[in-house]
């Protein structure tokens, strides 16, 4: 049997540095939210392979479907010879859109690629170039859609130059200093600075930002975005690869604001582990490019769609979106007890639509001072209790909660307590 330290001095051997990983242990097999180590050791996952498992580790359905599938054929290429998986789906989540009016849905392999043809499908349909997005955000590791991310490390540095016609304006997050105000001026100021609102082809959007500290858009900035794209014909894109799929209680994050998308990019908990992504749009947006403009070898390969459609089904049979909610409730009920004990580190600013929980790492008690160094040792120390934990964040003190919305009750209570034991101070 082969041990974690000795898969760790390979892989530090055969692996660039710069592919991290936020545990040294290495995964042997894994069922709903537990998962097991090759030297037998088991953890509560409330890492979800980072928003890829709403619907947790191997479930039966999901599995059953994609062994189906395996069985017939793996690879088509649906530019040559096109599947129903893919065609269904697409219908599927057409009728999943969170806009009035029709859709159309194309795939992809990975997030950052549906972000990429989400650019591209907004600058054929407009005929514009600018795109605007927000600093904290994370919209992949492609040249295009690292330039899109606002973070500069490690996402940034030595990859450049980026392309241009890329813009930021700040996030609101009041409790660090900046307003939808400020947020909103900025956007105004870059109006006339840098870019024409007629020369900008769409604004992109997590409705929760994942990677940047799960903080949610208010509901106010996506109004006013709505109507400023709708003022100057720019297209409003909402990045709902982390944020899609139930996590929040409902399919996708932007929902909770009644605010309308014309694109959006899903990927991660879309197929339940299989790498599937897709842009959802607008009927007239989607049919501007050209036939042969969009696609990909790989694109939408049909395990992965058959996957995806029983994740859809599991979503609605087991009430995902309810179950989000319940989950959620009680994350937040034990984070707040939590955070009146003097017995654990200065924990605050617990928040989060659904089961989308984050909450903060302070250097004081009733303090707003980032404390990245104690995050960090509150991850490690989680993995020594046996719990799968990232943290996230601009400011790196951000612990957030992508438990499975499949986790039995006693897995999560569990996970909970050890979670709150890594909090001790
Ligand atoms: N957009 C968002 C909101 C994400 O959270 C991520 C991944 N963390 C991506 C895009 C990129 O997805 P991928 O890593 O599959 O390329």
């Amino acid at each position: 049997m082969t041990t974690n330290a000795a898969l760790l001095a390979r892989r530090q051997q055969a692996v660039p540095r710069a592919l991290t990983h936020a545990t040294n242990a290495y995964a042997h097999h894994a069922k709903n939210a537990e998962i097991w180590d090759v030297e037998g050791r088991r953890y509560v996952d409330f890492a979800g392979g980072i928003a890829v498992l709403n619907t947790g580790h191997c479930h039966p359905k999901i599995m059953a479907a994609a062994t189906e599938q395996m069985g017939r054929f793996t690879h088509s290429c649906v530019q040559v010879l096109a599947y129903e998986p893919y065609v269904e789906l697409a219908e599927r989540l057409n009728a999943l859109a969170p806009f009035k009016g029709p859709a159309r849905t194309i795939f992809f392999t990975t997030g950052a690629e549906a972000v990429e043809n989400a650019v591209k499908i907004a600058r054929v349909a407009t005929g514009r170039s600018g795109i605007i997005a927000f600093a904290g955000a994370f919209h992949g590791r492609t040249i295009l859609t690292s330039a899109l991310t606002g973070k500069t490390l490690p996402y940034k540095r030595g990859f450049g130059p980026f392309p241009p016609e890329i813009y930021h304006v700040p996030f609101p997050i009041e409790h660090h200093g900046v307003t939808v105000a400020d947020s909103l001026r900025a956007l105004e100021y870059l109006f006339r600075s840098d870019i024409e609102p007629s020369r900008v082809a769409a604004i992109m959007i997590e409705p929760i930002q994942g990677e940047g500290g799960f903080y949610e858009a208010p509901t106010e900035l996506l109004q006013a975005l709505r109507k400023i794209c709708d003022q100057h014909g720019i297209l409003l894109v909402s990045d709902e690869v982390q944020s899609g799929f139930a996590r929040t209680g409902k399919m996708f994050g932007i929902e909770h604001s009644g605010v309308e998308p014309d694109l959006i990019t899903v990927a991660k908990s879309l197929a339940g582990g299989f790498p599937l992504s897709g842009v959802i749009g607008r009927d007239a947006i989607m049919q501007a490019a050209e036939p042969g403009g969009l696609g990909g070898t790989y694109a939408g390969n049909p395990i992965a769609c058959a996957a995806a459609l029983a994740v859809l089904d599991v979503i609605a049979e087991e009430k995902l979106c309810e179950r989000a909610n319940v989950i959620g409730a009680r994350i937040k009920d034990r984070l707040t007890a939590i955070a009146h004990r003097n017995t654990t580190l200065p924990i605050g600013a617990i928040r989060g639509p659904g089961a989308m929980i984050g909450f903060e790492i302070f250097k004081d008690r009733g303090g707003m001072v980032p404390d990245p160094e104690a995050t960090k040792r509150v991850t490690t120390r989680a993995l020594e209790e046996g719990l799968v934990l990232l943290s996230c964040g601009v400011f790196a003190n951000v612990i957030r909660v992508l438990v499975p919305l499949t986790v039995e009750d006693h897995v999560l209570e569990e996970g909970l307590s050890m979670l709150e034991r890594a909090l001790a101070a």
